[in-house]
């Protein structure tokens, strides 16, 4: 099935982002001067304001930080999914992504575990660009 859904914009300064995406690897922007990682790509550390920023690649691992059972949505194609869970991902690398969370039951959100490992996975959206999300792989 094609992706219906809205694909995010790339650009100079998260190239190396979806570069990675396309060969199954989540790329990180990593701050040379105080060596964290950031997620979302900007051209300065979120930490230090440094602009001395590369990329790692990262292990794809993470734990569940907090998620929410999505019921409406006003409009757009994600809407052919409800429900469905959104989640905020802490890396294993630090900081935090969100994401739809994978692997879960939307009507059984009890059974959806703070701190559980996810793992990242990339779903194909078209040529150029394959999209994170994450799964819970062990609760
Ligand atoms: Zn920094």
């Amino acid at each position: 099935m094609a992706y219906d859904k809205p694909i995010p914009r790339q650009g100079q300064h998260n190239k190396p982002f979806w570069e990675g995406a396309k060969q199954g690897k989540l790329m990180l922007p990593h701050c040379k001067e105080c060596n964290k990682v950031h997620w979302y790509p900007r051209l300065i550390c979120p930490f230090c304001h440094s602009d001395q920023l590369d990329w790692i690649e990262a292990s794809g691992e993470g734990t569940l930080y907090t998620f929410a059972v999505q019921h409406r949505l006003a409009a757009g194609n994600w809407a052919k999914e409800l429900p469905f869970v959104t989640a905020f991902i802490d890396l294993k690398e630090g900081d935090r992504m969100q994401t739809v969370l994978r692997g879960v039951d939307p009507s059984k959100p009890e059974e959806i575990k703070i701190g559980s490992k996810v793992k990242v996975e990339f779903e194909q959206a078209n040529d150029d660009t394959f999209i994170p999300f994450w799964r819970v792989v062990e609760s």
